[in-house]
């Protein structure tokens, strides 16, 4: 007779133990929306980097856990200083954010004196205390048209800001930053899953480069896409960003078809943080994120700017 074996379910024991752990330290876990599947099912709380870190700030917990990358823990850090902000892998961090340092910002503002900053979130906190003013992808346009003056710095991401150029009535100054994930993105992708699926809608960031946003029927951020997928009386929608959010998308809508535009729209950085890291992290209380008192207070300021215009 031979014996056979049973493989269980090798997650359940580990999310188990961090459930204790998230208990036992009065910790709230924080995934972004391109988390893997089993993160983002695991958080308290699912969503884009800044309602997260509002989110964050509002529960009373001691402990944040923050499941994205570095300056999405950063943020956290910056919006809840009197809590204790851990990032499970902080090697995870995000190439846009990393196009710009801090004394890049600086030579620009010296060569355009007087012209306002405004950054998109993706930036470290240096970056953003460099600047006059924070944004998101929803309220990129919102945000430039309050500022004084007929022009503005946007840095870094500059497919955001050739879209915010459409409308605005200010001339914006553009730095060249861009995400890698969004750029492999292209219109011929578009058009592929629009011949394979002409009944579909098309969502796209804007992020992603102006001919794929052309060919998009809503360009919205990934607060917009997860309020479009409940709404649109479309059955099938075609997603042009990072894949993790079909799994949100799905979750919300289970009655729709959410298809990646294109298969190699990865983040490799959101996908380094995994549940044993999640646990680690837990366990040991790493990955905890310092922003310099100074700092921190130059990115609340940007921060609280932008949450005034709304
Ligand atoms: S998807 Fe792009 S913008 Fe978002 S974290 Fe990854 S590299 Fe940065």
């Amino acid at each position: 007779m031979t014996a056979t074996s049973t493989t269980i379910n090798a997650a359940d024991p580990l999310v188990a133990r961090i459930d204790d752990l998230r208990r036992l330290r009065r910790a709230v876990i924080l995934a972004h929306n391109y988390q893997l599947g089993e993160i983002q099912d695991l958080a308290d709380f699912t969503g884009d980097s800044l309602e997260l870190s509002r989110q964050a700030a509002r529960t009373d917990a001691e402990v944040i856990v923050f499941c994205g990358v570095r300056f999405m823990a950063e943020t956290a850090a910056v919006l809840s200083p009197d809590k204790l902000v851990l990032h499970p892998e902080p090697r995870a961090g995000c190439p846009l954010a990393d196009m710009i340092a801090a004394d890049e910002l600086r030579a620009l503002k010296g060569a355009h004196p007087g012209v306002p900053v405004v950054c998109y979130v993706n930036t470290s906190a240096e970056v953003k205390a460099e600047s006059d003013c924070c944004c998101t992808s929803a309220n990129a346009a919102r945000v430039v048209e309050a500022m004084p003056g007929p022009e503005v710095i946007f840095v870094p991401d500059h497919n955001l800001g050739l879209w915010v150029q459409q409308h605005t009535s200010k001339r914006l100054l553009l730095w060249r930053g861009y995400c890698p994930t969004h750029n492999k993105i292209t219109a011929e992708d578009v058009r592929r899953a629009l011949e394979q699926h002409p009944e579909a809608e098309v969502i796209a960031h804007p992020e992603c480069r102006p001919e794929v946003l052309d060919l998009a029927h809503q360009v919205l951020s990934t607060g917009g896409m997860i309020r479009r997928a409940r709404e649109t009386p479309a059955r099938t929608v075609i997603v042009a960003t990072e894949l993790g959010i079909i799994h949100r998308l799905q979750k919300e809508a289970p009655d729709k078809r959410f298809l990646p535009v294109s298969r190699h729209a990865v983040c490799p950085n959101m996908k380094r943080i995994t549940l044993e890291k999640v646990l680690w992290s837990l366990e040991d209380m790493s990955g905890q994120v310092q922003v310099p008192r100074d700092i921190a207070a130059g990115a609340r300021r940007a921060l609280d700017r932008m949450l005034e215009i709304g």
